[in-house]
């Protein structure tokens, strides 16, 4: 628990939210500012910043409830698809700092879209690949 976590403080249930799904070690809520009609955040229950800070069985867990409660989640709205999303860092949209995956419900013709395709100039996919396999090894 993080004194000052507002993720903390849902699992916790000293913030009121709209839980659709809770066990041992995550939780499942609506998003108050949905980006499409049911949305949903999934948490871990114990305090972790991101997804690269946070112990592996915690983003196990959290991965295992999303798959589970996804279809229940589109069903409920009858959507289509939907995106997963977990932002990390300020620049990529994270705004709070506790674990979080998405679950953004898709529909036919929401205009929504996410990917737009670009580019590299010639060799520099080649450059970058090269580079992140240098880091992985
Ligand atoms: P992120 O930008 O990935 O950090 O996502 C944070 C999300 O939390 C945003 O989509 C907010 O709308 C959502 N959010 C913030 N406060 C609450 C809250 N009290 N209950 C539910 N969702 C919240
Ligand atoms: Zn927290």
């Amino acid at each position: 628990m993080e004194e000052s976590c507002i993720f903390c403080k849902i699992a916790l249930r000293e913030l009121p939210s709209h839980v659709v799904y809770e066990d041992d070690l995550t939780m499942a809520f609506l998003d108050i500012h949905p980006t499409s009609k049911g949305h949903t955040l999934i948490i871990p229950k114990s305090h972790a910043n991101d997804f690269i800070s946070s112990p592996t069985d915690t983003l196990l867990a959290v991965t295992r409830t999303m798959q589970s409660i996804a279809p229940a989640v589109i069903k409920a709205v009858e959507a289509e698809g939907f995106n997963v999303h977990f932002n990390n860092g300020s620049v990529a949209g994270q705004v709070i700092f506790h674990l979080h995956g998405h679950i953004i419900p898709r529909f036919p013709r929401d205009g929504r879209e996410l990917w737009k395709g670009g580019s590299y100039r010639d060799g520099e996919a080649a450059e970058i690949a090269e580079k992140i396999k240098n880091m992985i090894n």
